[in-house]
């Protein structure tokens, strides 16, 4: 055998390269923020669903929270390209790179990209202690208070971050509320319950069970138009309505591998994706929280990265004119 040949062997066979050895391990989906929030739920509950498909395959959720995300993607953009370490990520694949001078990844480069699993709505919430019942409440007791209040968030370019920061950027106030970062929306809002934070946009997936427990104060969904069909959140207004021209946030999730994963493994992940989003418990587990699982186009490679390059275009605009940035 030759040298070259031989080298490529070794390589391929050292990284799990082929496909029907493929998985060959337990499966990691990297969540990049703290357990128990909604980017976390979703993982957890594809998780389940990829193993069938997977061919009885353990997949399993590892947490790498911070900085908005981007420490998890970091690490799966870095990882052994051989399909078993996997990021599970939202909308902040494409928010980061307009918000952070050096991030450590690009999202168009360093990816190779599995599909899309669901669009998430988001509710503006308030802690139950705020005197506001209505949106209109609330807008006005913000601009009254703005100053001494605080918005929890996931860290800059989290999803929780976006909307908080359009929003206060489509409002005009005269005066921001002060923003404290988490390490994910799960532990946000325990604080969020207990009142030592005032505010947080966050994912229906992660709102709905505590608006529905009186645990939290809902003013209004981030949707263009609400959600006429939740059985919950049918009655909240859109921000759009209630005079935010334009504004339109629906948040999605999306699985990807680290670039130079073999084309086999990423098709195997990809069919396996597209076997799991058509689960009906699946389904039925993810409408539960308001999620809407993606039966389109962008549940395949091509299409989701189209969408992406998409999005990182419309959030450049809306994070330039709100402005904010890190290093
Ligand atoms: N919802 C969070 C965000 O704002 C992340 C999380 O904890 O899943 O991006």
């Amino acid at each position: 055998m030759n040298k070259i040949l031989a080298f490529a062997l070794t390589a391929a066979v050292s990284s799990g390269a082929f496909a029907q050895d493929f998985p060959s391990k337990p499966i990691t989906l990297v969540v990049p923020f703290a357990a128990g929030g909604p980017t976390d739920l979703v993982a957890r509950q594809l998780a389940e669903a990829l193993r069938k498909p997977l061919g009885g395959a353990t997949v399993v959720v590892e947490n790498a929270a911070g900085a908005g995300g981007t420490i998890g993607a970091t690490k799966v953009a870095r990882a052994t390209p051989d399909g078993h370490t996997l990021l599970v990520w939202h909308i902040g694949m494409a928010a980061t790179t307009s918000l952070y001078r050096k991030q450590q990844f690009k999202p168009l480069e360093d990816f190779e990209y599995l599909g899309m699993i669901n669009d998430v709505p988001m509710t503006l919430l308030g802690a139950p202690k705020l005197p506001a019942k209505t949106y209109r409440d609330f807008e006005n007791y913000i601009r009254a208070n703005g100053g001494k209040l605080n918005l929890a968030h996931a860290g800059l370019g989290s999803a929780s971050h976006l909307c908080g920061l359009m929003w206060q950027s489509a409002v005009k106030l005269d005066k921001s509320m002060t923003t404290i970062a988490y390490r994910g929306t799960g532990p946000a809002m325990n604080d969020l319950i207990g009142g030592q934070v005032d505010v947080m946009c966050d994912q229906t997936t992660n709102t709905t069970s505590q608006i529905e427990a009186g645990r939290v104060k809902a003013f209004a969904v981030t949707t263009a138009k609400p959600l006429s069909n939740h059985k919950l959140l049918k009655d909240y207004p859109s921000l759009q309505e209630m005079g935010l021209k334009g504004f339109n946030l629906t948040i999605w999730h999306a699985m990807y591998a680290p670039k130079g994963t073999p084309a086999d493994v990423t098709k195997k992940l990809n069919d396996a994706l597209q076997v799991a989003l058509k689960d009906p418990e699946f389904i039925k587990r993810q409408e539960a929280l308001g999620a809407v699982v993606v039966n389109d186009n962008r549940v395949t490679p091509a299409g989701h990265k189209a969408y992406v390059a998409g999005e990182i275009t419309k959030l450049k605009t809306a994070i330039d004119a709100a402005g904010q940035f890190a290093d």
